[in-house]
């Protein structure tokens, strides 16, 4: 008997298969059988202390619950989010590097701004632009609103790769009268590169001339951008954005999660930028209205909180986030000398939260099993194998990259 189907028939029924939390689960196993010390988790991907918790900022939970109950528990002032808090985060995240005309929509986390953009940008059977190693989630989103996927590869040599990027923009443009495009820059997920102003000049450049054809959207999400190691310095490209033809938007997407380690407070935003006021407020529009009918509202408590922080604990905030700059930035350093050392191969990383190893996916299903094998815990990604610094403590990631490189020898 075949069961009618209660979901629409056009969408998947395939379960997400949930690869992080699978072996999440299997590390913390482990950890059980053989002890904490005789176990690498290498595997979660938020901010952990050197003491193995999860990095919650003080000034962050103390503006919180310091707040009055009545705003932890009001609605939104609008759909769009309260204007306090848009103005911050247009002050806070361009830092006065975009002089474009610009709006900004409240977002259930940077997945919020990133989903309404994929959603609300491209009709069913159209093609969004992804990078070919990425977080998941792209995908699932492509998948759920019927859009096909074209991926350029991300490198060329230690380089991002213009070519690959031009080709199938190109191509997307072939059958298609849009293009939406998705980069994930600064401190990419799970490579942890970082484009140079350079290449964002040459991206803007070609996707200029792209919207000669067709309207050019460009998705950015900043994810990690506040733990960028050049802080300021890594929010200047911003202004490579100031030279988008009239036929370009913007939308970058900005989430609290990471940038106050507010994971489960589901806060984020969407910054729409554009020459033309006019192409803004057609997005604006629909985005409002995309964001009524699915979340309507966003956690006012985390804008609110947000404002305080930046008005009222920046030198804190500054101090604490720096903190944790500064770990990461040890142990990716620790773990890729002892990479380079041992002669384990790994994308070109410039900062973030992940190092990912590169290799086939062959050898990255054998592999990702033999380093289980030795207690090593990671994450499988396209093309890889994803090491989330992130969350190891200085001590763990010491030694690590040799005893890789001698597992991977032995595949
Ligand atoms: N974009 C990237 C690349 C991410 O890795 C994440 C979270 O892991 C997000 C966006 C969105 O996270 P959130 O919805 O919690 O803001």
């Amino acid at each position: 008997l075949k069961m009618t189907n209660f979901v629409k028939d056009s969408v998947s029924q395939t379960p997400i298969v949930d690869t992080v939390f699978a072996i999440v689960n299997k590390a913390k196993e482990a950890k059980k059988t053989y002890g904490e010390d005789a176990v690498t988790d290498a595997t979660i991907g938020s901010l952990y202390t050197e003491a193995g918790e999860l990095a919650a900022l003080d000034c962050v939970f103390d503006s919180l619950k310091n707040l009055d109950n009545k705003v932890l528990a009001s609605y939104a002032a609008g759909f769009t989010g309260n204007p306090d808090f848009r103005q911050k985060v247009i002050d806070w995240v361009l830092d006065g590097n975009s002089r474009l005309y610009k709006e900004v929509i409240a977002t259930p986390g940077g997945t919020g701004a990133v989903a309404m953009t994929i959603q609300e940008c491209l009709d069913p059977g159209q093609t969004v632009v992804l990078p070919e190693i990425a977080w998941g989630s792209y995908n699932l989103m492509a998948q759920m609103n019927n859009l096909e996927v074209a991926k350029y590869s991300l490198f060329d040599d230690d380089r991002f790769n213009m070519d690959s990027f031009r080709e199938v923009c190109t191509k997307t443009m072939e059958k298609q009268d849009k293009l939406v495009v998705v980069i994930n820059d600064p401190c990419h997920n799970p490579t942890g590169y970082s484009m140079t102003r350079e290449e964002w000049e040459e991206v803007i450049a070609f996707l200029n001339g792209c919207s000669k054809k067709c309207p050019v959207v460009l998705l950015n999400d900043i994810a990690y951008i506040d733990f960028a190691f050049g802080q300021k310095e890594a929010k200047k490209y911003f202004s490579v954005f100031d030279d988008i033809s009239d036929n370009m938007a913007v939308v970058v997407a900005f989430s609290l999660s990471k940038s106050m380690t507010s994971y489960g407070m589901r806060c984020g935003a969407a910054i729409l930028m554009a020459k033309n006021p006019e192409i803004v407020n057609q997005l604006k529009t629909v985005f409002e209205k995309d964001a009524r009918a699915t979340w309507s509202n966003v956690n006012n408590g985390a804008m609110a909180m947000f404002v305080d922080v930046l008005d009222n604990r920046l030198e804190d905030y500054d101090a604490e986030r720096q903190k944790y700059v500064a770990l990461l930035k040890e142990r990716s350093e620790i773990f890729r000398n002892e990479a380079d050392a041992a002669g384990l191969a790994y994308y070109p990383y410039r900062e973030g939260f992940f190092v990912t190893l590169s290799m086939d996916n062959d050898l990255r299903d054998r592999y990702h099993e033999a380093l289980m094998e030795n207690n090593i815990f990671t994450v499988k990604v396209n093309k890889g194998i994803r090491v989330a610094i992130c969350s190891m403590p200085v001590s763990k990631v010491k030694g690590l990259a040799g005893h890789m490189k001698e597992i991977l020898d032995e595949v």
